[in-house]
């Protein structure tokens, strides 16, 4: 069972779809333990999403029940796409939103990989 307040993983979300190809999503990088494509809404020049392949509702749940290959493999594969797309150098921000206060969307765990210029501060002050 997922360990956050988030309801148990439903394999309709839209990220399991991609994953699934019954929908399209511009890729960027596959490998064993991670999808990495386009997001629908990009918020700076470059704005990626990367997700792991297994069915994690959020953060917590895959920080809590993936196994450690996939945690190491999902992770690596997050650097190496900020890497591949260029932003090493010029440097890249990444976020994951877990739960209600952070507004989470998609119910499946992902890191955003935003990059393309100054992305200025950390996070909006009221
Ligand atoms: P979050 O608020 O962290 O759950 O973010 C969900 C993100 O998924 C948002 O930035 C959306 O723009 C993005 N998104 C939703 N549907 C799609 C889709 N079909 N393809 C690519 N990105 C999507």
């Amino acid at each position: 069972m997922p360990v956050t307040g988030l309801p148990p993983y439903d394999p309709a979300n839209i990220f399991a779809r991609i994953l699934r190809r019954e929908i399209p999503a511009k890729v960027v990088h596959e490998d064993d333990f991670a999808l990495a494509f386009h997001d629908i809404n990009p918020q700076a020049p470059v704005h990626v999403l990367v997700i792991p392949k297994g069915a994690y509702v959020s953060q917590a749940d895959f920080a809590a029940q993936a196994s450690e290959a996939e945690i190491v493999g999902f992770w690596r594969a997050v650097a190496a796409v900020a890497k591949a797309l260029g932003l090493e150098a010029p440097g890249y921000r990444t976020l994951s939103n877990m739960g209600l206060d952070a507004g989470q969307e998609v119910p499946h765990f992902h890191v955003h990989i935003f990059g393309g210029k100054p992305l200025g501060r950390m996070i909006a002050v009221d």
